[in-house]
């Protein structure tokens, strides 16, 4: 009887299509260590992980660490100790976890940077992530069209906003950007009235909106009195909504005072609604569940020394190593396409956007 019960179960799950869960897979520990709940997307992607892990048959332990980099360490520091057969860290600074990656390595445990490069270690296995300077590109390509700088219009100004430089992927966002805007800023179509330029100067540590709400309110008060700003790059949603209140605090947005075109990435729903309602102009849609998806496939593999989903190794090389990649494809989304990218896309409900 039992041993048809196995059978069955065994038939049943043949017939279902679904692989029967690999040995090392069962309820193994994976550790997911995520930067910060303040930003919705790192809520979704912990959420996404936890499911489709679990759904394998993993254990999982997520944990959030508030942007603080000691606290980040001592939680992949208390995975290890737990058991965890797997990391899976979005680093806050991808530059300060190399002891506890080495630890981890020496007791065998596989680690998967997640959609952040981890710097400076030997012990990344692989790298699950979007194409990081695709978003860069396609940030700056809306901002192109919309101003019409490809037909031939111009000049305009522009001020320029870079993500934070202890996150490797800041750099991929401004560099795949400026491929396209430096040469309208060369040829003078594009003016940065700041001259501020470069990550040095436009980054923004931690991501932090209100630190980009200063830094535009004197930039506009440095540079703009008796100008108008028509264009701001800005890597980030949290950003954009701080740079659009030094913008409206200022009149933007007013009377015939246009607010200038503002990017943005994540598409966070207060971000969608500013699009909605014609105040942030874009931003980048990155599909968390599929990030979630190709990074439970990766993890399988390891653990089953299976063939793992890998499509770049050469972009992405963290001071020690190329790690091998996976890159998924980030889509510009804008007052044109919102609805059918993210609600027919099942990203969100129609009502949570109203
Ligand atoms: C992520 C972006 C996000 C930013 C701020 C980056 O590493 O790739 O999607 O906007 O961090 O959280």
């Amino acid at each position: 009887m039992k041993m048809l019960n196995l059978f069955g179960a065994a038939l049943a799950a043949a017939l279902l299509g679904a692989s029967l869960p690999a040995s090392a897979a069962e309820k193994a520990l994976v550790g997911i260590s995520m930067p910060t709940k303040s930003s919705a997307r790192w809520i979704d992607d912990g959420n996404n992980m936890v499911k489709q892990f679990q759904a394998k048959g993993y254990a999982t332990d997520l944990e959030y660490a508030e942007d603080d980099i000691p606290t980040q360490l001592s939680q992949v520091e208390n995975m290890i100790t737990k058991g965890a057969k797997v990391l899976v860290i979005a680093s806050i600074d991808g530059t300060t976890l190399t002891q506890a990656l080495k630890q981890a390595h020496d007791a065998g445990i596989k680690v998967i940077a997640y959609d952040r490069l981890i710097r400076n270690s030997a012990d990344v296995d692989y790298y699950a992530t979007f194409d990081n300077f695709k978003v860069g590109v396609l940030q700056a390509g809306t901002i192109v069209t919309a101003l019409g700088l490809d037909k031939g219009k111009g000049p305009f100004n522009i001020e320029l906003f870079g993500g934070s430089p202890d996150d490797n992927n800041a750099f991929f966002f401004y560099n795949g950007a400026m491929s396209v805007l430096k040469p309208y800023i060369d040829s003078g179509k594009l003016v940065v009235q700041s001259k501020q330029m470069g990550m040095d100067k436009v980054g923004t540590l931690r991501w932090d909106g209100a630190v980009a709400q200063a830094r535009m309110d004197n930039l506009l008060s440095a540079y703009y009195s008796g100008k108008h700003v028509d264009a701001v790059l800005s890597p980030y949603d949290g950003l954009s909504i701080g740079i659009l209140s030094a913008l409206k605090g200022v009149g933007y947005g007013s009377g015939t005072n246009k607010l200038p075109y503002v990017t943005g990435q994540d598409c966070e729903i207060p971000s969608i609604k500013s699009i909605i309602a014609h105040e942030q102009s874009s931003s980048i849609y990155k599909d968390t569940r599929e990030l979630a998806k190709i990074t439970v496939e990766m993890s399988d593999a390891m653990l089953s020394n299976g063939k793992v989903p890998v499509n770049d190794t050469t972009s992405y090389n963290n001071g020690v190593k190329n790690v091998p990649s996976y890159l998924l494809n980030p889509v510009a989304v804008d007052i044109n396409n919102w609805k059918k990218v993210l609600v027919d896309g099942g990203y969100y409900k129609l009502t949570q956007l109203q």
